[in-house]
């Protein structure tokens, strides 16, 4: 169990101290400004950051030995990913090295091996997803998105959704039809496809937060060479769920959860009502135990799917669990974070989240990341597959539904 095998482990503790340390050194320092205002990241900032931890391996520090990784157990990558949290660096992108690299040292060609995973080790490449289609959300089968052979290239015809940086990627790791008259799982595959392929056009999509991350993706008579196909045409459903459990599991990120209740600590010892601060409310000190609590479970079942990772593909159910569970926490974490800043009348002051703003902030400086986070996380119950949906896995797999 997790929480007993961390206590007292002397060479994780050195470790935990390591990263903390590689953290103050290495967070350039303009990115560190934006951290402690609780600012955006550019992309190039957000690269800066993210090729020191893969120079030190530690982007992929979970991944075998043999693929570029360190072989990580579950209570390091927990480690690492606690320490991140706690001392406020940015948040991790996990396209590439959770999502693309474990599906292409797999499934993928030596070929493909050998061209695109040291790069997404040292985050050279920045990976974006193409499942989602408008009519293909929770029922991504049915997706639409048609790719037809022609001698060495497939033909890529059709529109993604939903679709998380792809302004920002190079890469693009997608499901396309390639049979359109068999069962529906059974004609899809799975394709690499360079985002500069003529024929992609990408158009942003505003969200509630008015910020821009999520994109429509259109294909239009794009071509990819037939040697980006994963493993074997038509069989790209089954890679596709070996990422999905993988996804679910990397939806949860405990160094995102860490650094809110961080914050979270900091507005509730500024926050005064009667003179008092209200971390010394009892009704908060409550909250922040339950979630405290809360967050435990979590690590407790992340450490069992990590483990269950290392032998091959997660199980559907186990990450379908945590995915519950650890989205519920993060709703409920951030909700805490609103309900404290209800004291300030709740402006969502979204200027206040880029680096050129000069106004004046009410209510305290973290006020503007909480509402932020809290307006985008509503979505977690969405994202990486709706939680009803997980609860129908669930259903099926635990009571036999
Ligand atoms: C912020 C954000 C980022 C995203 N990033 C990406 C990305 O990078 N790449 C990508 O490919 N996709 C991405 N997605 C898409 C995401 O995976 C889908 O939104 C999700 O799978 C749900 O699909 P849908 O939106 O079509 O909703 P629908 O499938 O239409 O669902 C609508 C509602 O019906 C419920 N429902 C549907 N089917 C069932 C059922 N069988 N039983 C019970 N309830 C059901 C759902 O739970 C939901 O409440 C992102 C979505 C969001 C919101």
């Amino acid at each position: 169990m997790f929480i007993r095998s961390v206590r007292g482990n002397a060479g994780l503790d050195d470790f935990r101290k390591e990263v903390r340390e590689f953290c103050k050194e290495q967070v350039p320092p303009v990115v560190w400004r934006k951290q402690q205002r609780s600012q955006h990241l550019e992309r190039h900032e957000y690269d800066d950051w993210l090729k020191r931890l893969g120079a030190k391996g530690w982007l992929t520090g979970r991944w075998p030995k043999e693929h570029g990784g360190l072989a990580w157990t579950p209570e390091q990558f927990l480690a690492f990913e606690e320490e991140l949290g706690r001392v406020g660096a940015p948040p991790l992108i996990t396209f590439g090295f959770a999502l693309a690299g474990p599906v292409i040292y797999t499934f993928g060609s030596p070929e493909q091996k050998a061209k695109y995973l040291s790069d997404i080790v040292r985050n050279n490449t920045w990976w974006c997803q193409g499942y989602s289609e408008p009519g293909a959300g929770s029922d991504l089968a049915s997706l639409k998105t048609r790719a037809v052979r022609v001698n060495d290239h497939y033909i890529v015809n059709g529109q993604k959704i939903w679709t998380s940086y792809a302004h920002w990627a190079d890469m693009m790791f997608a499901l396309v039809r390639t049979n359109p008259d068999v069962k529906k799982q059974e004609g899809i595959s799975f394709l690499l496809i360079d985002m500069k392929t003529p024929g992609i056009t990408i158009r942003p999509i505003k969200g509630i937060t008015l910020g821009h991350h999520l994109n429509e993706v259109f294909f239009e008579n794009v071509r990819v060479p037939v040697g980006n196909l994963v493993g074997e045409e038509n069989k790209g459903w089954t890679y596709a769920k070996f990422l999905l459990a993988n996804e679910r599991i990397h939806s949860v990120s405990i160094s995102k959860f860490e650094a809110y209740l961080e914050k979270i600590r900091r507005v509730l010892l500024e926050t005064k009502e009667g003179g008092r601060s209200l971390s010394e409310d009892p009704i908060f000190q409550r909250r922040m135990a339950e979630l405290e609590v809360g967050l435990a479970t979590v690590k407790a079942l992340m450490a069992d799917q990590l483990a269950a990772a290392r032998t091959g593909s997660p199980p559907m159910m186990g990450a379908a669990a945590l995915k519950l569970r650890g989205t519920q926490l993060q709703q409920s974490i951030l909700q805490t974070g609103i309900d404290i800043l209800g004291r300030y009348g709740l402006p969502y002051q979204v200027d206040a989240l880029y680096a050129d703003w000069q106004g004046d902030l009410i209510g305290p400086k973290e006020s503007a990341a909480l509402i932020y986070e809290h307006l985008y996380r509503r979505a977690a119950s969405v994202y990486s597959g709706s939680n009803e949906v997980q609860k129908n896995i669930i259903a099926k797999g635990a009571l036999g539904l």
